[in-house]
């Protein structure tokens, strides 16, 4: 699950006042969230195209001043936010789960993206689950938000619902496989990478892996065929940055943390500044 940063509601609101976004609630502060951290959902990582729906990560229900809390914010598409419903209800469920946002833990450590291929050829899927190396301090949190948004159904365990997610995921795998395979033609010098051709194919692959979303998968699927090809053994998450971190808007990862202004102390992107 892509790790994201939204700046501080601080940093907010040097740039637009307050009263602005108490007025105008959060469909002014949807705007803001788009530009931070892009329109893919933050669960399913799928890309919003123009449909993006802010997300609570707490219900307002459950707390009015929830609902303009920009700490309580983050986007989501149809299926995982009617998937997630009104589940988190109580403010003492937070700490229950594990979320992208959540800047003192790494979402994307926790789960491992991989290629069923049990059902046989044509029926592949790309699927989610906890991964076994994820932080033991996590406890049950990354399988408690797996099971919220729903992110391991496939139509296969649920028919009647028109939930496209795995579908989706798996597509996004497949056309991961071809374009890492075309750049791992390109051989296993960093001198490869800068040579025109090389050059028009990052753009590509930059273009659909943006466009598509599933920044997971790419990741997966980028780092395992580099890997297996030998190719720049020592610089793979350099070329990981350049093509899929920097490239999708607001994520946290790895070494591009050093690239955010310093995090203000007792910023942890929950709400309310909870740990
Ligand atoms: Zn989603």
């Amino acid at each position: 699950m892509r790790p994201v940063y939204r700046e501080p509601q601080t940093a907010l609101d040097s740039v637009l006042p307050r009263a602005h976004y108490t007025v105008y609630s959060y469909h002014v502060l949807g705007g803001a969230l788009l530009r931070q951290i892009g329109e893919y959902c933050s669960y399913c990582e799928v890309a919003l195209a123009g449909n993006a729906a802010v997300e609570h990560i707490m219900s307002k229900s459950q707390d009015a001043t929830l609902e303009t809390e920009w700490d309580n914010f983050l986007l989501a598409c149809v299926n995982c936010n009617s998937r997630k419903g009104a589940k988190t209800e109580k403010a003492s469920d937070l700490d229950d789960y594990l979320w992208p946002c959540d800047i003192t833990r790494d979402s994307s450590s926790a789960y491992q993206y991989y290629w069923d291929a049990s059902a046989g050829v044509g029926n592949e899927v790309a699927r989610v689950r906890v991964s076994p190396t994820a932080p033991t301090t996590y406890g049950d949190r990354p399988a408690n938000t797996l099971a919220l948004v729903g992110l391991d159904i496939d139509r296969s365990q649920d028919p009647a619902v028109p939930d496209r997610r795995a579908d989706n995921r798996t597509t996004t795998w497949r056309v991961a496989v071809r374009l890492a395979n075309d750049l791992a033609s390109f051989g296993n010098t960093l001198a490869a990478y800068d040579g025109e051709l090389a050059g028009l194919l990052i753009d590509q692959i930059v273009a659909t892996a943006t466009s598509l979303g599933f920044w997971s998968v790419w990741m997966t699927v980028f780092r395992a065929r580099l890997t297996q090809a030998g190719m720049l053994t020592t610089s793979i998450d350099a070329l990981l940055l350049r093509l899929f971190v920097r490239t999708f808007p607001g994520t946290y990862w790895g070494a591009n943390q050093a690239a955010f202004a310093p995090i203000p102390t007792g910023h942890t992107g929950l709400p309310g500044g909870r740990t």
